[in-house]
């Protein structure tokens, strides 16, 4: 049974494009909660409708509603498939959920990956990207909302895992396709270490 990735990093370290090519690569399954509100909200459900008023604050959806949606998410996908979650978990709450729903899924998780970024970099990027792409929660007081929220609630999700001894730090400054490269070696490890042949 292959074990699943769990991929962090603060808004606009680019983990969501990096997971992305991860996957594409691998023929895993990524997991995007960011991606799964987008959607919901784009088609306005009752989900996304509650989801809108937190991510355009730049606030985290509520564990419960975030957790749902994931539980729901992971019944569609086969368990021989490997999963890179995306987004989540992101708070302490979340990761001793996602624990739980992964035993009764019969999965688990096989490492974590960290894609590090300093703060002013991550500002120049995200500035720049709600200048392109116009995402509702990407104005400059909610960015800088944004970075504080992952700082105070996201950051000891790191030291949870860290202390389960399974987590990289990958340097997420650089070319994109030499990001890649440390990012792919990074998850090969990770799943070596899991799994030795
Ligand atoms: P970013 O990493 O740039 O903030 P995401 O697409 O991952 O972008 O998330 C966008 C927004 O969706 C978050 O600011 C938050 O409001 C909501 N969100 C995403 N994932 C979660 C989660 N695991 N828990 C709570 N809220 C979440």
């Amino acid at each position: 049974m292959p074990g699943d990735l769990v991929f962090m990093g603060p808004p606009g370290s680019g983990k969501g494009t990096q997971a992305q090519t991860l996957v594409r690569e691998h023929g895993w399954v990524q997991l995007s909660t960011g991606d799964l509100f987008r959607d919901h909200m784009r088609r306005e459900t009752e989900l996304g409708r509650t989801a809108k008023r937190y991510v355009d604050r730049g606030e985290y959806v509520p564990d419960e509603v975030t957790v749902g949606m994931v539980r729901e998410r992971l019944r569609e996908i086969p368990t021989g498939t490997r999963i890179v979650f995306d987004g989540f978990p992101r708070t302490v709450a979340q990761a001793e959920a996602l624990d739980r729903l992964l035993a009764e899924f019969g999965r688990k998780v096989d490492g974590v990956i960290l894609l590090d970024v300093p703060r002013e970099e991550l500002l120049a990027r995200l500035t720049k990207r709600a200048k392109e792409q116009g995402r509702s929660d990407d104005t400059p007081e909610v960015i800088g909302k944004r970075l504080d929220v992952y700082e105070r609630q996201t950051r000891p999700v790191v030291d949870h895992y860290g202390r389960k001894g399974h987590v990289r730090t990958v340097d997420g400054v650089g070319p994109v396709g030499e990001i890649s490269t440390r990012l792919r070696r990074a998850a090969e490890s990770l799943l070596r270490e899991a799994d030795p042949a």
